[in-house]
């Protein structure tokens, strides 16, 4: 490719809305540009970066087993209705409604169009199992687009779903799409870590989510060194406290004038905010009523595991109101469990731990020495996010704590959409049988992000070679001056014939400028032919490390032959 053909939208500065280094590098060298919020237009440069990433995606996926189809982005309102989720997946879910009034989805996910089609296309248990996939653009109304294509209100994901006969076969499919992640993901570059994770909206049990380590990321993941346990905070379980077998003080009734935080009210008494328990009250819109979470005053509520503990959803818990809190004869920063007329659940170290500070439901007052089981009661169960520290639950060795980008999922769904929605083999026997699910999720253009992410410095990007837009530029000094001229078509014309994607910049632009554009684009190999260009001596750069040496025109075209032919 010449670079005089190209649209190269390179920018000296991106444009204020990026907030973290990935996004403002693909603005910059012109690989994305935006339309409106969370929704991205893909330049030439950065199109040829992401169908590389597709087909490592599909290579593994089709050596896993994997049948490739495409499917529409719309989706009918029926199918939602029958699995139960058109009202479920909330505000997310874009909707639109034809001509004649009748209503449809932008897929969001495809579970109800692929047991639909499998429903229909399978008979009998001798066509299981399948495992059909397809790369696709996905629509959600996200709350919050932001950082690009990290969390994109369109988005492409290439999305697999398993059809088994039975659980064991479920068992095995999973573990297969567990590996083949686990070899994306590597030949893609990246550091990851596979976690355990919730199943959320997409609903069933037993999930793995795999992370993309940066300190941007967006989850937050607790691991432990000594046994290799890795989970999702939103997941991780921890191993929790023995019950405190101290003697119970007499309740007493304080005045606390003001005093409504953690932080103040365990300034106030002087006391560690361990020895305070928090009530947090929430309006619960899927059972449509009030809900109190009491989890121990230095601890962060798990909203995930209040709503899998309550039958809720996390799109329709919302924090009460302050009326809301009074119509419990109880206030705002006097919240407590004691006395209070809701369902109550209580997370196991407020219930082992003794002689707590709770809110006394009543302004300027606050309980001391309050105990689970003599002074309040509740559904017992795990509701904090789990931190560094925490102790594992499986080995019980502390935990350590790191930022991971989410860039793929599998979950075991089990039966919930094929009993749903009546997708059935017939068995031996001759019944009709359910079959068993899994689905797996790769966020494609968000790990596309995420490579940039990880490979980058202050010049621009710094591509895997496998994943690169181009492997290799030659940039001529002066392409006007014959020697230099002859000597960089020469090699452009050689690379090009022995299959590399090479650029040959004849812009008539400076040096300097030829040379920030493709640093910032992050080309893995740039052959300058400069002053030394009649003795075939070549300036040749590597992108990753910056390095410069001279070779000879015959060494630069094997060097980059030989790293081409060493991709994975
Ligand atoms: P998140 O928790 O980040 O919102 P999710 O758990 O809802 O993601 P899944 O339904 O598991 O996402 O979708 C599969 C994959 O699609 C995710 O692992 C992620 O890589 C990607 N993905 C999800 N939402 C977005 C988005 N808004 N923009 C870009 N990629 C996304
Ligand atoms: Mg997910």
């Amino acid at each position: 490719m010449k670079a005089s053909q190209m649209i190269i939208g390179t920018l000296k500065e991106a444009p204020q809305e990026a907030k973290i280094d990935s996004h403002v590098l693909l603005l910059r060298a012109g690989l994305i540009k935006n339309e409106v919020a969370g929704i991205y237009n893909y330049l030439p440069t950065g199109l040829r970066s992401l169908k590389k990433v597709e087909n490592i995606i599909r290579e593994e996926m089709d050596k896993s087993g994997g049948v490739e189809i495409l499917c529409s982005a719309i989706q009918p309102k029926e199918y939602w209705e029958e699995s139960g989720r058109w009202f479920k997946y909330g505000p997310e879910l874009m909707r639109l409604k034809d001509r004649h009034e009748r209503e449809f989805c932008l897929g969001p996910t495809h579970e109800e169009v692929f047991t639909t089609l499998m429903r229909d296309l399978v008979k009998s248990s001798k066509q299981l199992p399948l495992l059909p996939y397809q790369i696709q653009t996905k629509y959600r109304d996200e709350l919050r687009p932001r950082f690009g294509l990290m969390r994109g209100r369109e988005f492409i994901m290439k999305d697999a779903y398993s059809f088994d006969k039975d659980e064991k076969g479920l068992e095995v499919s999973y573990q297969n799409m567990y590996d083949c992640y686990s070899r994306i993901f590597t030949r893609l570059g990246l550091h990851w870590q596979a976690v355990l994770a919730d199943t959320g909206n997409i609903g069933g049990n037993g999930s793995h989510q795999f992370m993309a380590l940066s300190d941007i990321g967006e989850s937050e993941i607790v691991y432990c060194d000594e046994c290799g346990y890795a989970a999702d905070v939103e997941k991780a379980s921890i191993k929790e406290i023995d019950l405190d077998n101290s003697e119970m003080l007499p309740l007493e009734e304080k005045e606390t004038p003001n005093q409504r935080t953690i932080e103040e009210i365990s300034g106030f008494l002087g006391i560690d905010p361990k020895k305070t328990a928090k009530t947090i009250i929430y309006h619960d819109y899927v059972n449509n009523k009030l809900i109190a979470a009491v989890i121990r005053g230095d601890r962060e509520i798990n909203e995930i595991k209040l709503c899998n503990e309550s039958n809720s959803n996390e799109n329709y818990l919302e924090l009460a109101k302050d009326e809301e809190i009074l119509s419990l004869n109880s206030i705002h920063g006097f919240c407590g469990p004691k006395g209070l007329e809701c369902d109550i659940y209580i997370d196991i170290e407020v219930a082992n731990s003794k002689n707590l500070v709770i809110g006394a439901n009543k302004k300027d007052y606050h309980y001391l020495n309050a105990n689970y089981g003599r002074d309040f009661n509740g559904k017992v169960c795990d509701l904090k996010k789990a931190v560094a520290g925490d102790l594992c639950p499986c080995c019980g060795k502390p935990m350590k704590q790191e930022r991971g980008i989410e860039v793929g999922q599998i979950f075991k769904l089990q039966t919930k959409y094929s009993k749903a929605m009546n997708c059935t083999y017939v068995d031996e026997k001759g019944q009709n049988v359910p079959m068993v699910m899994g689905c797996y999720g790769i966020g494609v253009t968000r790990t596309l992000q995420s490579i940039v992410e990880q490979y980058h410095d202050e010049f621009g990007i710094k591509w895997p070679l496998n994943v690169a837009p181009y492997q290799a530029v030659i940039v001529p000094i002066n392409y006007k001056d014959g020697a230099q001229k002859n000597l960089a078509d020469e090699i452009y014309e050689t690379l090009k014939k022995n299959g590399v994607e090479v650029v040959l910049d004849d812009r008539d632009e400076r040096p300097g400028f030829k040379f920030k554009d493709w640093e910032l684009i992050g080309v893995p190999f740039m052959i300058v032919c400069g002053k030394r260009a009649s003795e075939n001596v070549v300036e040749f750069k590597v992108r990753s490390t910056m390095e410069k040496t001279e070779k000879t025109k015959e060494d630069a075209i094997s060097f980059v032959l030989n790293e081409i032919r060493n991709i994975q």
